[in-house]
């Protein structure tokens, strides 16, 4: 099984050490995460709805094969940024103000999360928005409106699949 690496690659908007320190230990439970077997057998059987992946020249195909999905999670191949595969999750964080409603979004290789978000939501909360944002980094779609597929999209079920995974492992930590 091939151990990934995830780095937070560039931080901006990281003020204060405490929001520096989160980002640090939300890292190391994406890190956990991915290398998890249980986590990537669950990638591997899950009912995917919807299977989308946008290329680099903005070419939709459907991935029907879920271990080519699980290949593409792990591959750390980042749209916009020129690398190639090295299996290492180079993640890049901006947090910015906003009244809205969201937690945040992705534009090109940059994850956005709202920083009054990142402040008050736990770090499993933070680690799966960040799962599910770097999907759509490495070309992952999914539904805008509330259809009925949008949850068994890629980055919504992988995202799930991960809290889930870390709060079973937090359960085992308890017991
Ligand atoms: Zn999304």
């Amino acid at each position: 099984m091939k151990r990934i690496k995830v780095v937070n690659n560039r931080l901006i908007g990281f003020n204060k050490q405490r929001d520096l320190n989160k980002a640090e230990r939300v890292r190391k439970l994406i890190e956990e995460v991915i290398n998890d077997i249980d986590f990537r057998n669950k990638v591997l059987k899950a009912d995917f709805h919807d299977r989308r992946f946008i290329d680099e020249s903005g070419n939709t195909t459907e991935i029907t094969d879920n271990s080519i999905i699980l290949e593409k999670l792990i591959s750390g191949k980042e749209q916009y940024t020129g690398e190639e595969k090295d299996y290492e999750w180079d993640l890049r964080i901006t947090l910015y103000r906003s009244i809205t409603s969201e937690i945040g979004h992705r534009s090109k290789e940059t994850i956005f999360t709202k920083k009054k978000k990142y402040r008050n939501l736990s770090d499993r909360f933070i680690a799966s928005h960040w799962i599910h944002e770097y999907l759509h980094v490495i070309g992952f779609t999914h539904d805008y409106d509330r259809t009925r597929r949008r949850p068994y999209s890629v980055p919504y079920l992988i995202g799930n699949l991960a809290s889930d995974t870390l709060e079973s492992r937090e359960f085992d930590f308890l017991t």
